[in-house]
């Protein structure tokens, strides 16, 4: 069977086309460019990469984009009192707080400081709320589901009445898809850590995600014959043969799973560039719904 590429790359350059044509609007209409601030705790090499290429996004769309840095040793209130300062700011439209965040820092503390008009991860627990709310919707969707979802709906994947197995619970992707999946009617299974037989329950799948952090860990017979298959991770490898001495792979095992999906994103260029792009869609949202309030 010939599997289908879901590209997420070229999907995500036209969303970033539209949006950028619409901020351009904004402007000309002398409205303020929308403004994204991010931050960044410490100096993971994954997670600087991240928001480099969130901030260079936010500007080749027009964009303003504020970045603070502070060092892996800042304590859980300074980076409380940027939030509040980021919060009162009319400029700042959109605040994101890179993730993992070090370990003397509560997450959820740090989620639940962001004003939730600005919340452009939707990570604060009123907008995770509304997401798990039958009928109502979050300010802001998820970036990294909400580019899966829109990903699955370009390419025309029959989600109501489909079996979703979702490998990952994080509060960043497994839980906020799992949800998203159940508002799109499909039946949806959450597997994670201490889940029994994987193998066998991810080929009960017609929608595979895998959102694990494992290396190729979803391996080509683990997968039902014409399942679409997800591929959320970012993992770094070893390559003595590329420049940098690393390259990305996914969760799953591509050239094993490709021979047997009907569809699958790949890594890079599948979820990933989704997501830089779901960021684009909140800030720009979250320009507009400040200023209408
Ligand atoms: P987390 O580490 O927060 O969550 C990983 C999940 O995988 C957990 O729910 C964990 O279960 C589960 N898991 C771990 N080991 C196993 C196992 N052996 N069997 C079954 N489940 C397991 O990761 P994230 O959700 O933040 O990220 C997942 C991957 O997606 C990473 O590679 C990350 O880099 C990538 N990512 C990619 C993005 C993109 O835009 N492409 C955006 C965000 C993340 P338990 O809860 O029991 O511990």
């Amino acid at each position: 069977m010939d599997v289908r590429l879901l590209d997420g790359k070229a999907l995500a350059e036209r969303i970033r086309a539209e949006i950028a044509e619409k901020v351009n609007a904004r402007i000309v209409a002398g409205q303020p460019a929308p403004g994204l601030a991010s931050i960044l705790v410490g100096d993971d090499a994954a997670s600087s990469v991240y928001v480099r290429n969130k901030r260079k996004a936010c500007e080749e769309a027009g964009m303003n984009s504020f970045g603070y840095e502070l060092p892996a040793s800042a304590r859980e209130d300074d980076l409380l009192s940027l939030i509040e300062e980021l919060n009162s700011r009319a400029d700042v439209h959109g605040i994101l707080v890179q993730l993992p965040l070090p370990p003397q820092i509560n997450a959820a503390q740090i989620q639940s400081a962001v004003n939730v008009w600005k919340d452009v991860d939707c990570l604060h627990p009123e907008n995770v709320g509304l997401l798990a709310h039958k009928g109502k919707q979050p300010r802001f969707m998820p970036c990294t589901p909400a580019g899966i979802m829109q990903l699955l709906k370009e390419s025309k994947v029959q989600l109501a009445g489909a079996h979703s197995v979702v490998v990952g619970r994080s509060n960043i992707v497994g839980m906020p898809l799992a949800l998203l999946l159940l508002k799109a009617d499909a039946t949806v299974t959450v597997a994670h850590s201490r889940t029994q037989d994987l193998p066998d329950l991810c080929r009960q799948a017609d929608v595979l995600v895998a959102a694990i952090g494992k290396p190729h860990f979803v391996r080509g017979d683990w997968v039902k014959p014409g399942a679409v298959v997800i591929d959320v991770g970012v993992n770094r490898v070893d390559d003595a043969g590329a420049k940098s001495g690393y390259r990305l792979v996914g969760d799953v095992a591509y050239h094993e799973v490709s021979k047997v999906a009907s569809a699958i994103t790949p890594v890079p260029g599948g979820v990933g560039p989704m997501t830089i792009a779901m960021l684009l869609k909140n800030t720009l949202q979250a320009a507009e719904l400040q200023i209408r309030r």
